[in-house]
């Protein structure tokens, strides 16, 4: 394991050294208390005091609006009638301050982008585009439960750098070929001493501790499907949901979109627009007809998918890194770590 000290007085230098080779991406505070990442300008770093964002970073790799195609329907173009491509930049990208569970969440939306019969382009290059520079969590916030869903506070396992504050200066645990590019493109060298491993683990540790909220999903994984889809709960879990979408739209594993034709005259474009699943047109098929024409079917729908659906498939443990976002943005307090224990018990 190679770890490097980095003294926060030299990180902004590091920064803007390493933009030479990099578009730097990082957390922001916005208007009306609204967190997120986005492309930093230069000078701006990124807002390290944010723990969880109030929107999740997967929008660097799965932008809210995307053009897929344009197409022009002039006969007079020698254009006419071709879906063209348009010109992306997947130039090297550092996501600077992405906590851990987040990128832990990308790994999750990758098994669905990117499978043997078929690769998402769009997600899958600015994903690869991206190296992830991650930020401990020291100070969890009370509804993190990530330890109990497979991640926690220092996993490394979604990064490719992990910087650990530890008072004056950065930890940084380098944990990729991707993460030593950028440290050098940075001109962070200066290793570590012996004792930087036990601080770690120590800091790890006491970070974990913490984290108090867990939620149990093994007895799911054993239950029936039908069986879960039936309960009776359902009813009650599913009767405050106003159908906002606003979890869908926060949770970082969350994947779900549409695609759209929008025309003017003879020009068009061909858009990816995220969706959710708790809209009742999501579902609405072209002759009227919705499978899912109730709130209870999307409400039961989303849990199912996150705690059932892709476990079955992946069995690769539930849909959810355990961020809490969907927990503290819900205008109705429904609560997936309540739900969950519902459907485990
Ligand atoms: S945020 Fe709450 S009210 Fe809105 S769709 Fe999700 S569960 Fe329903
Ligand atoms: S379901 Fe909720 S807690 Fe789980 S990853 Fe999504 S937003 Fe976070």
């Amino acid at each position: 394991m190679r770890i490097l000290q980095i003294q926060k007085t030299d990180l902004s230098a590091g920064l803007e050294k390493s933009r030479k080779d990099y578009t730097l991406i990082g957390p922001v505070k916005e208007g009306n208390n609204i967190s997120k990442f986005r492309e930093l300008a230069a000078g701006e770093e990124p807002d390290f005091s944010i723990t969880t964002t109030t929107m999740s970073p997967k929008s660097v790799v799965f932008p809210q609006s995307e053009v897929m195609f344009t197409f022009t329907t002039d006969s007079a173009s020698p254009d006419c009638n071709i879906m063209k491509v348009p010109e992306k930049s997947y130039s090297p990208r550092a996501v600077i301050g992405i906590r851990p569970f987040d990128a832990v969440a990308m790994k999750i939306v990758k098994m669905n982008f990117d499978t043997p019969d078929y690769r998402d382009p769009y997600w899958c290059d600015a994903y690869e585009a991206c190296t992830f520079i991650g930020l401990a969590i020291t100070d969890p916030e009370s509804c993190d439960f990530s330890t109990s869903t497979g991640t926690g506070p220092f996993d490394t396992s979604g990064l490719d750098v992990l910087l650990v504050d530890a008072g004056d200066y950065y930890l940084a645990e380098v944990v990729t070929e991707k993460g030593d590019s950028w440290v050098q493109s940075a001109g962070f060298n200066q290793e570590a001493g012996a004792e930087s491993v036990e601080i770690l683990h120590s800091m790890r540790k006491e970070a974990k501790k913490k984290i108090v909220s867990t939620v149990e999903f093994a007895n799911i994984d054993k239950k029936e499907t039908l069986d879960l889809y039936n309960e009776e709960y359902w009813d009650s879990i599913s009767f405050p949901c106003l159908n906002c979408g606003t979890c869908t739209y926060v949770c970082p594993t969350c994947w779900c979109f549409d695609i759209q034709d929008e025309t003017a005259h003879k020009k068009g474009r061909r858009m990816k627009n995220w969706d959710s699943c708790m809209f009742p047109n999501f579902t609405i098929h072209t002759t009227g007809h919705n499978p899912r024409n109730t709130k209870l079917m999307r409400v039961r729908q989303r849990f199912m998918h996150k705690l059932k659906y892709h476990q079955s498939k992946y069995n690769k443990g539930i849909m959810c890194v355990g961020c809490g976002r969907c927990v503290t943005s819900c205008p109705v307090n429904i609560d997936i770590r309540e739900v969950c224990k519902q459907m485990n018990s």
